[in-house]
């Protein structure tokens, strides 16, 4: 639950002991210190505050009327690792100490409480967390920023779709997958048709926003496990790991025939435009045994879509 004091850097202190004396002796020093207090007279009281707001810190007696201070740490470590927990018990002892520090508590202090020992204990545990914190909150900064330069190194910045070099990285991984299992493998390479003359009647951004739109649509229309690619310009590649040529014929006719159906709209006009696309379809095993010749394969049929006149995927069946 969002509270007020989640927010801020204030710190958030918690005080759970069944003895009201001491509740209000040390909610009044630690407020003296600047920390919002709470109280809490039990396990389960203070457990309920726990659920609601992240403290900072939780000073507990280690009796509690309905649980152990250890069984306390416990939850409130699971819900917020973070906490620092200071025990304080009327009755020490060496075990309880031990246990309790080995369960993840900063600190294990006697009553009658010296409180200034204690203020430096809470001190102390409050700048170890805070250096946690940061440091995790930096790592975590780090990672994003490698994960967005990983992501820029893959993906073409126009369409989303691999880029050229992550193309050839799949195709070489596929390739040998297939190879090494004997399982097919197929490559489209796709052409836009006559998008030059696209470009040069209604401009650059209009063909960047059409390209973007057959991105869209191809990647509407393939599987999840089939890797849609920017090979260049208006190039593109679609590699169907576990597919058939035979299989993947079906995926070139509707990639063929669903661009065909597209409206593509221009930028501040009411005219919507059609493109068409050629296909050219290579199988590993049956036209091709490795990376390099399926590419020239595909390409060589795409060319062959290309001469039978553009608007159709080649070969028809193969
Ligand atoms: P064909 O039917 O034979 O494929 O003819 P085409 O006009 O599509 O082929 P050509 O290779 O002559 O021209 C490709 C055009 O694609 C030229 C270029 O302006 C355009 N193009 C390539 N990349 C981009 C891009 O990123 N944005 C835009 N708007 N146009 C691009
Ligand atoms: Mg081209
Ligand atoms: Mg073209």
């Amino acid at each position: 639950m969002e509270d007020e004091r989640d927010k801020g850097k204030r710190v958030n202190a918690l005080v759970v002991d069944e003895d009201e004396e001491i509740r209000r002796s040390l909610m009044e020093r630690l407020q003296e210190a600047g920390y919002f207090t709470d109280v809490a007279p039990n396990g389960k009281e203070a457990i309920d505050k726990v659920k609601e707001f992240f403290y900072n810190v939780a000073v507990v007696e280690v009796e509690l009327p309905d649980m152990t201070g250890l069984e306390f740490l416990k939850v409130i470590k699971s819900i917020h690792p973070d906490t620092s927990v200071i025990f304080i018990t009327g009755n020490p002892s060496l075990d309880n100490s031990v246990d309790a520090l080995n369960a993840g508590a900063n600190a294990y202090m006697m009553k009658p409480l010296k409180i200034e020992e204690m203020m430096e204990h809470i001190s102390d545990a409050l700048s170890r967390q805070r250096a946690v914190i940061e440091t995790r909150e930096l790592l975590f900064a780090e990672r994003k920023k490698r994960e967005f330069y990983q992501y820029l190194s893959i993906i073409d910045g126009l369409t989303d779709l691999y880029n050229h070099r992550h193309f050839h990285e799949l195709l070489t991984q596929e390739v040998a997958r297939a190879v090494r299992y004997e399982h097919p493998l197929s490559l489209l390479m796709i052409d836009i048709d006559a998008f030059k003359r696209f470009n040069d009647s209604f401009g650059h951004p209009a063909g960047d926003k059409a390209l973007q739109d057959i991105a869209r649509l191809f990647r509407e229309n393939c599987r999840r496990v089939d890797y849609i690619c920017r090979y260049g310009g208006e190039e593109f590649a679609v590699i169907t790991p576990e597919t058939s040529g035979k299989n993947a014929v079906h995926l070139a006719r509707r990639l063929v025939s669903k661009v065909r159906e597209m409206k593509i709209p221009i930028y501040e006009s009411t005219v919507e435009e059609r493109l068409t696309i050629s296909l050219g379809l290579a199988g590993y095993p049956t036209d091709a045994n490795t990376k390099n010749d399926l590419i020239i394969k595909a390409d060589k049929y795409l060319l062959e879509a290309k001469k039978a006149g553009k608007d159709c995927f080649f070969p028809p069946s193969p």
